[in-house]
């Protein structure tokens, strides 16, 4: 089992579709802000042994003050500046960790809502193939549209998957994915699909249909809920 597991939270984005001034990292979720969560499943689980969080470069402060100092989550080592796509933030925080890190986990900050058996599997998968992701299957019939906005195809749903966070990965082959993503000016919408792109194959194993991402107001109920549960 490895006991130096490092954690990379991405909190530097917007949240532009929660109308909210305040970033959703910070809302409040049954008394404490958003972020304050996964910090704290982070914090208490054994195999981590440091975190970084990354944030808007305006809020470093007040993340630092509001959610890391009174919290008191030691295991937070730094907390940087994000960049423009999600992918630039955890580039950046990436850089923060020592070279020794044999895996790494990169979590949003808007999924409150952590299982410690998803991380077990998925730290379990990742020394085994590298990289190991949560994904729920489609509860839906999923289909591929075109431009018209009629069927093209209508997907096997037994083989679809939504994919959620923490990914867990070898830390140097993240890096490795990343730094060629960089070269080529490749943009993904998870980390995996820069480790799919460059280093190989991804485990696939299965999320938990409660670790949704807070994007909307909606969410705030529904997540809130679920953690009263
Ligand atoms: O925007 P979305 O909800 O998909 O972002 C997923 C996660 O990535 C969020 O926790 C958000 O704070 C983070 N993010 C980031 N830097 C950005 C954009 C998003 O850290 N530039």
């Amino acid at each position: 089992m490895v006991d130096n597991l490092r954690v990379v939270v991405a909190a530097a984005g917007k949240g532009s579709r929660m109308g909210s001034s305040l970033n959703k990292q910070y809302l409040l979720l049954n008394g404490w802000p958003v972020l304050s969560y996964s910090l704290d499943f982070f914090e208490r689980l054994r195999v981590v042994s440091q975190i970084v969080v990354v944030c808007a470069a305006n809020e470093v402060d007040y993340c630092q003050q509001e959610v890391v100092k009174r919290f008191n989550f030691n295991k937070v080592t730094a907390v940087v500046p994000g960049g423009k796509e999600r992918q630039d933030s955890v580039w950046l925080g990436l850089q923060q960790l020592p070279s020794d890190t044999d895996l790494v986990a990169v979590h949003d900050g808007a999924r409150p809502l952590l299982s410690a058996e998803v991380i077990a599997r998925l730290v379990a998968e990742a020394m085994e193939w590298g990289a190991a992701i949560p994904g729920i299957p489609s509860k839906d019939t999923v289909k591929l549209g075109d431009r018209d906005g009629f069927v093209r195809q209508t997907l096997d749903r037994t083989s679809v998957y939504a994919i959620q966070t923490p990914q867990v990965f070898n830390f140097n082959e993240l890096l490795t994915a990343y730094r060629e993503a960089r070269e080529e000016g490749f943009l993904g919408t998870d980390d995996a699909s820069l480790f799919e792109r460059y280093i190989g194959r991804v485990k696939i194993v299965t999320g938990d249909y409660n670790n949704i991402k807070i994007t909307t107001p909606e969410d705030m109920i529904v997540a809130a809920a679920l953690l009263k549960r």
